[in-house]
């Protein structure tokens, strides 16, 4: 075993960028047996999930996430390699079954739809069956896009946006604003006019129409930096590699000798390019023409995350509930965490999250904390909430790339011998995820190696 695996194994591989995409492609060639180093431009793993320490408008320094992210039990390449990481799920995530709910009482209505742990499709219908604050005809109509969708193998021939699919399945307005709009801007984040019906589909394939565990929720209960990136730099040091952070590459360049790559000063049998669109592009060697319009032809949606801190004694009745959002009245909040629930340090403290926040953010971040902490109030019923100690706003303007109907996304194939690339956005079925990122740099990984 021993011998087969020092024969295949012992090339030396540059991967540039340490999100989650280039830490799982470090993680699959260190494992292989090759020596690999970890280019990353930040002073911390984790690019678009990572943990960020801040001064807070209380003048307070905490270590926060960029984001608040979920995960899903369909997850199901992370959830590998977390467990290959060594990390147990039950200390790593708080897990809920499948479920959009609303505050009761508030002016959000009190829909509240939770699938109880029964095997699937009976999930969904005890949940639809049980679900409150929906009409007959909103349940009649969720049954009825399940049935269809799970009969067209949640497949389009022609993919068109998500508001066209709800059209053609003719779903109620309720169930679209109470559901479908906050689980499509959740998942793709892109608002449903311009989202693509066909990575929704595979996303309630895998959430909707999946068995219950697939379908659970999972909310990290550490730091997204400490959840998987820095379990996977040790993993790459323990097996002689490296990690270099602070080390923004500046060019690589085919090696004078013909084969493998420089990248800045070293010499690399192979690269794994994993840093987003426009910085990949950046880095590429000349090849590839349709690789390069490929990168360069993403538009991008930003996510706000507000935190608000309050007493350590305030907590939400649920873990997390979304909020009918309405930005024209100023309710720019689309769903709430309460981060003491999954994590005692963070009593207190609670998360809103706005997809496709453009809008939001040119607000101003002082007066969205002030308008967000208004609406948890009266969605909750609980004037104090409208008062937090400190809050801190986090917009990440390029957090995902749009998720439009029939985009083409670049492959691992860079055009070039030896260098491949990763990120969430190659080609795929999911939306930019952490999911689509762990896929792909494992993908990747695999690609070179066997070249
Ligand atoms: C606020 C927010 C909320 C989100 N919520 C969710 C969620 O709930 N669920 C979910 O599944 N997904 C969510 N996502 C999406 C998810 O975080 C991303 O899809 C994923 O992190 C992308 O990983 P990546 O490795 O492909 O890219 P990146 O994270 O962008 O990694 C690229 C890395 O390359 C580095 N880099 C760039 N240039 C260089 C260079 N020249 N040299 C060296 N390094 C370089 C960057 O610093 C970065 O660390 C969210 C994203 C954001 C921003």
């Amino acid at each position: 075993m021993k011998g087969r695996a020092a024969s295949a194994a012992g090339k030396r591989y540059a991967v540039i960028g340490g999100g989650w995409a280039g830490c799982a492609a470090a993680v699959e060639l260190a494992g292989a047996g090759h020596r690999v180093t970890l280019f990353e431009a930040a002073r911390t793993l984790g690019g678009r999930a990572r943990a960020v320490s801040v001064k807070t408008s209380g003048a307070e320094r905490v270590d926060l996430d960029n984001g608040q992210h979920i995960l899903l039990g369909a997850y199901a390449a992370t959830l590998a390699l977390l467990a290959r990481l060594g990390i147990e799920r039950r200390d790593a995530f708080l897990t809920l079954p499948l479920q959009m709910r609303y505050p009761q009482g508030g002016l959000d209505g009190g829909m509240d739809f939770i699938a109880p742990h029964l095997p699937a499709p009976l999930h969904l219908f005890v949940a639809l069956l049980r679900a409150r604050g929906l009409s007959a005809a909103d349940k009649l109509s969720l049954a009825r896009f399940s049935t269809t969708a799970r009969w067209m193998g949640w497949t389009l021939h022609h993919d068109c946006s998500v508001s066209e699919l709800l059209e053609r399945f003719d779903q109620t307005a309720r169930l679209t604003a109470l559901l479908w709009r906050p689980l499509c801007l959740a998942a793709l984040n892109t608002a449903p006019g311009r989202a693509s019906a066909q990575v929704f589909l595979a996303v309630l394939r895998d959430s909707l129409g999946a068995h219950r565990a697939a379908s659970d929720m999972l909310l990290p209960r550490v730091n997204l930096s400490a959840l998987m990136p820095q379990a996977a730099a040790r993993y790459v040091e323990q097996r002689g590699g490296a990690v270099r952070l602070g080390a923004g590459v500046r060019s690589v360049v085919a090696a004078s000798a013909g084969a493998g790559w420089r990248v800045d000063d070293g010499a690399f049998d192979g690269v794994v390019l994993a840093t987003a669109p426009a910085a990949a592009a950046a880095l590429l060697p000349p090849g590839s023409r349709q690789v390069r319009a490929q990168l360069d032809g993403f538009d991008y949606e930003a996510i706000t995350t507000c935190y608000l801190q309050y007493a350590t004694d305030l907590a939400l009745p649920l873990p997390f509930c979304a909020l009918l959002d309405d930005p024209l009245q100023g309710r720019h909040g689309q769903f709430v965490f309460d981060r003491g629930q999954l994590d005692s340090s963070q009593a207190g403290l609670l998360a809103v999250v706005i997809s496709a926040s453009a809008g939001a953010a040119a607000v101003g971040q002082a007066e969205l904390a002030r308008l967000l902490a208004a609406q948890l109030a009266a969605a909750f019923g609980v004037a104090a909430l409208a008062a937090p100690r400190w809050h801190q706003v986090i917009t990440e303007k390029r957090a995902t790339f749009a998720c439009r109907p029939a985009l083409l996304r670049p492959s691992h194939a860079s055009g070039l011998p030896a260098l491949v690339l990763a990120g969430d956005y190659t080609a795929g079925d999911y939306p930019a995820t952490l999911e689509s990122a762990v896929r792909s740099g494992v993908g990747a990984a695999r690609l070179l190696a066997a070249a």
